[in-house]
This record gives structure tokens, C-alpha cells and sequence, in this order.
């Protein structure tokens, strides 16, 4: 629309897209609204428009994922979660144990990781593990724990949902919730977790291409929820060395295609402690919003995910590296 429409003319090309058959998805900005048109073929109903005062402009998103583009909307998602604020300009860390194991080690791991400058605790209750007979989480325990350390800290909660039936519970303790990789393409469980409105955080599929990933999103949007977030936590390649192989392209590729906020998981995406670090300064320096990383008191004792986690040490110098890497990237070049 352009900038002087007004709100009857607003009103009207959303009542015309809905008589057509189609879903109008209205965004308003601070200087103008933009309606997408939902729909099989929405882009040849463009003449029905013709005539309609207020239209600045008609354009054919070509992505097949709409919503996620950046055609869509061409300023980056700021999502808000009180006073944390994903995809501005502070890159945010999100750390904690891969799994709730008990209270008293998710305790001392949140109050740590709060004092070292994390906004977000992370910790798993329900793990969807790739062995049936490995730890499965504390469940509803789990989350009560995060729940604690949340009150006691601070810090915002983000945990993995597994089922749509679980959606409504996680939801009442987390902050954010967290989609996993092995559920990227659980078509059912997005639509459920969009129409909870809680804001998401959605990792891509370990085989998953990006179109399938920003697609992946586009369940998520279409159901009107707009807290989007993505995150790159490595793909299967030909590479045995490490776990995975962490796309660092995918960061900046990404953040051109959407205007999402992209966070990156190198505890997940290397397998092993000794890269942690390094790949999750390459993240911000390839323009991650975020960072969600795996810290454990005790690695060696850990449930899960030992091997990848960090000790505080460890997670302090990271800390402490970032501070210095994004002072560098924020600072202006002079020319
Ligand atoms: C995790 O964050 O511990 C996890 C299981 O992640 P992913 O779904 O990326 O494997
Ligand atoms: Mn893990």
C-alpha cells in the first residue's frame, strides 16, 4: 500500500482478497502496510486489484516460501521476549546442559552462565534421542527445574518440544520453544507450535535443504505466528570426522533470503568441545543473531552430549572472545 492509505483502504483490499478465496496476511510497518496474498496462484488474480485506491504496488513473491522471505518483509524479525531481544543488533547466547539432569547441576550451570552474560538457559526435558535405550529426559520435571532456574536467575528458558500434544505444557514453562532437527519436516507439531503463538526456534534437518528449511518456517508463519527463529546446527556430509558439518554458509545465505533471526548451535554442529568455540566466533562473524551453546559442570558426567559440552572455563574464554570479536565487527570502519 503506499504511504498515504488510508485504513478504509487497507480494509478494503483485505475484504477483496478474502472474497476471492484467498488469505490476506497483513503487516502493518511504521510507514506503510504490505498484504501478502495467500493462495495457489494469487499473483493472477493481480487485475481484481486494479481499480482499488491505496495500491502502491503489486508484486509476485517468486520464493516458494513466502512469509520467510525477505521479498515478504524487508527488515530483519526483532523478536522480543522481555527484556532479551533476538535478531537486533546484540548477538545472543543461549547455553546450558543438553539435557535436565537434575536440579542442582542445572542450578549451578544457569547461575554461571547468567553471570557470564547468557540471556537464555537451554536444557533439554524431552530428548529425542537416536537410541531408545538413551537417556529420554526428566519430562515434566525437567521443565519445572527450568522454570526454577529462570525465577532464581533470570535468564529466559528455551527447551525441545517432541509432540504436538505437548506443545500446550512446554509452552506454560518456556520461553521459547525448541524444534529439533529430527522434527524439522513434523509437519503437524509446527502447525501446533504456530498456532501456540510462543515464539520458536526452529533447527534445520540434518538432511534438509535450505528451501526445505525456510519452508519448514513457512508452517510456522502461516499458522500467524511471527516469533520465527532459525537455527543451523550442522548437516550430514561425506565427513565422518566430526558429528556433523556445520554450515557456515548457510548463515549469511540465509540472512539474505529471510529477514528471520538465524542462530547457530556448533555443539551440535561439531561433536567435540575443542571446536565449539571456534565455530561459534565463524558464526558471528558470518552474521549469526545468535548463539546456542552446550555447557555442562562436569562434561565427563554428562547424560548426554559429554563430549560436545563445555566446562565453565572453557565457556568463560568464549564468552570473553566474543566480547572482544564483536566489538571488532560493531565498530565502524573509517573511510
Ligand atoms: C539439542 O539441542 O540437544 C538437540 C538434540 O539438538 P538437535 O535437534 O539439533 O540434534
Ligand atoms: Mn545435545
Amino acid at each position: 500500500m503506499s504511504h498515504q492509505a488510508s485504513t478504509a483502504q487497507v480494509d478494503a483490499v483485505v475484504e477483496k482478497i478474502g472474497e476471492l478465496g484467498l488469505t490476506p496476511e497483513l503487516s502493518k510497518g511504521e510507514d506503510r502496510s504490505i498484504i501478502g496474498v495467500i493462495g495457489g496462484n494469487a499473483y493472477a488474480y493481480r487485475e481484481a486489484f486494479a481499480h482499488l485506491p491505496g495500491i502502491q504496488e503489486i508484486v509476485q513473491i517468486t520464493k516458494p516460501y513466502k512469509l520467510a522471505s525477505r521479498e515478504w518483509k524487508t527488515r530483519d524479525t526483532v523478536i522480543r521476549i522481555g527484556d532479551v531481544s533476538i535478531g537486533g543488533d546484540e548477538v545472543v547466547m543461549m547455553a546450558g546442559p543438553c539435557s535436565v539432569e537434575g536440579v542442582e547441576m542445572l542450578m549451578e550451570t544457569a547461575r554461571h552462565v547468567a553471570a557470564q552474560g547468557a540471556k537464555i538457559l537451554r536444557g533439554g526435558a524431552f530428548k529425542p534421542r537416536t537410541s531408545p535405550y538413551s537417556f529420554q529426559g526428566l519430562g515434566e520435571e525437567g521443565l519445572k527445574m527450568l522454570a526454577r532456574a529462570r525465577e532464581e536467575t533470570g535468564l529466559k528458558v528455551i527447551t525441545e518440544v517432541v509432540t504436538p500434544g505437548d506443545v500446550e505444557l512446554v509452552s506454560r514453562y518456556a520461553d521459547i520453544l525448541q524444534i529439533g532437527t529430527r522434527n524439522m519436516q513434523n509437519y503437524t507439531l509446527l502447525q501446533e507450535a504456530g498456532r501456540s503463538g510462543h515464539p520458536v526456534m526452529l533447527k534445520r534437518g540434518m538432511s534438509s535443504t535450505i528451501e526445505e528449511w525456510l519452508l519448514a518456517a513457512e508452517y510456522l508463519l502461516s499458522q500467524g505466528n511471527r516469533n520465527v527463529m532459525l537455527c543451523e546446527r550442522g548437516i550430514r556430509t561425506f565427513e565422518p570426522a566430526t558429528r556433523f558439518t556445520l554450515d557456515i554458509n548457510a548463515v549469511p545465505l540465509v540472512r539474505e533470503l529471510s529477514h528471520l533471526p538465524v542462530i547457530v548451535d556448533p555443539s551440535q554442529g561439531t561433536g567435540r568441545w575443542s571446536l565449539v568455540s571456534p565455530l561459534a566466533l565463524a558464526s558471528v562473524a558470518a552474521g549469526a543473531n545468535g548463539l546456542i551453546v552446550e555447557v555442562h559442570p562436569h562434561p565427563d558426567d554428562a547424560l548426554s552430549d559429554g563430549a560436545q559440552s563445555l566446562d565453565f572455563p572453557t565457556f568463560d574464554r568464549l564468552m570473553a572472545d566474543l566480547q572482544r570479536l564483536t566489538g571488532v565487527l560493531s565498530a565502524q570502519p573509517a573511510n
